[in-house]
């Protein structure tokens, strides 16, 4: 594990700079990526930074990536944010940079890189970005630092809900709004949903599975999304509507990707899920992780695999 000191005299030394992130992104991934790339910018206006990456279409107003061709990872710095292991780095070419350095907050199951910071405690990559960047002798935050990272903070504390939030976290919101930083408007525009995406959730309410210990499995096949007029990425919304109900403590959203098989969302409230993910090609958080699903069958052994769990931890608790 190295130093943000250590970090900040890499980026130093450094004239181009490609920041990456993991595929499907969220605006944790996005918003660790951007705010580092424009707090780099804005200390060293004469180093060149590149994001990079898929776009993701219901994020593009929180950013957008730049081209990267094979030529500019030569000699450059790559820093990869929020992404626990290599497979998952949204660019292959990841490793054909001079030196690689991995900033995240998942645990380190995989600790590639010439240099990583790994924090499993903090709420998100973005607040790490902000703590770098504090500790910096030459970036400061701003007003436009905050915007992505803030975004960030919120997406994946779920707007402050989630037992990852510290008062660090708190306190990280709180200089983000003494920079003029309208968090209202973000808020707005991260809760927002679109008429498809409500009929979604409450077609999750109809398809719902509880078991007694609070395990719930929700199925969102391919017929389900196209009579919505819904594609896959979009269908994602709807991954932490069952928390809301007060019978359920953990569950798994199984959706159904194009090739038939299915991409899975684990989430909890207390009982640990990423030991479940592990088993199914997957990984994450202890309470919120994503793994994969050839078929029903295993989607049923899932299931089966998350009540025990919820069971284990219920005896545990008494
Ligand atoms: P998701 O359900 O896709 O939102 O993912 C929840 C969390 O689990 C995120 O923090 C992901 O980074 C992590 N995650 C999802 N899929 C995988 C995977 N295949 N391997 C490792 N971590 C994953």
């Amino acid at each position: 594990m190295n130093t943000f000191q250590e970090i900040d005299n890499t980026i130093k030394k450094y004239q181009k700079i490609i920041i990456l992130r993991h595929q499907n992104p969220d605006p944790d991934a996005l918003g660790s990526q951007g705010g580092l790339a424009v707090a780099i910018r804005q200390a060293y206006p004469d180093k060149e930074v590149l994001i990079g990456g898929q776009n993701s279409k219901g994020l593009i107003w929180l950013s957008e990536m730049q081209d990267i061709k094979g030529s500019d990872f030569e000699g450059s710095l790559v820093i990869v944010t929020d992404t626990a292991n290599q497979p998952r780095v949204d660019d292959d070419r990841f490793n054909n940079g001079d030196f690689l350095i991995k900033i995240d907050h998942h645990p380190n199951d995989d600790s590639y890189g010439d240099m990583l910071y790994v924090d499993d405690g903090a709420s998100s990559s973005s607040e790490i970005i902000s703590d770098l960047i504090e500790s910096s002798d030459e970036m400061k935050l701003s007003k436009e630092i905050a915007y992505y990272l803030y975004a960030g903070i919120v997406g994946d504390t779920g707007r402050f809900l989630y037992p990852a939030t510290t008062s660090h976290t708190l306190q990280t919101a709180g200089k983000f709004l003494d920079l003029g930083l309208d968090t209202s408007s973000i808020n707005q525009k991260m809760n927002e949903i679109t008429l498809a995406q409500a009929k979604l959730q409450s077609e999750v309410f109809n398809v719902i599975k509880i078991d007694p210990s609070g395990a719930a499995l929700v199925i969102i096949d391919k017929e389900m999304m196209s009579k919505i007029g819904l594609n896959q990425e979009q269908a994602n919304s709807a991954v932490s509507t069952p928390g809301r109900l007060k019978e359920v403590t953990s569950w798994v959203e199984a959706v159904e990707k194009d090739d038939g098989t299915f991409r899975m969302h684990f989430r909890s409230q207390g009982p640990v899920i990423n030991e479940i993910a592990k088993l199914h090609d997957g990984g994450g958080h202890p309470l919120a992780s994503g793994a994969n699903a050839k078929d029903r069958n295993e989607i049923d052994q899932i299931f089966k695999e998350l009540i025990a769990a919820v069971n284990e931890y219920k005896l545990k608790e008494k």
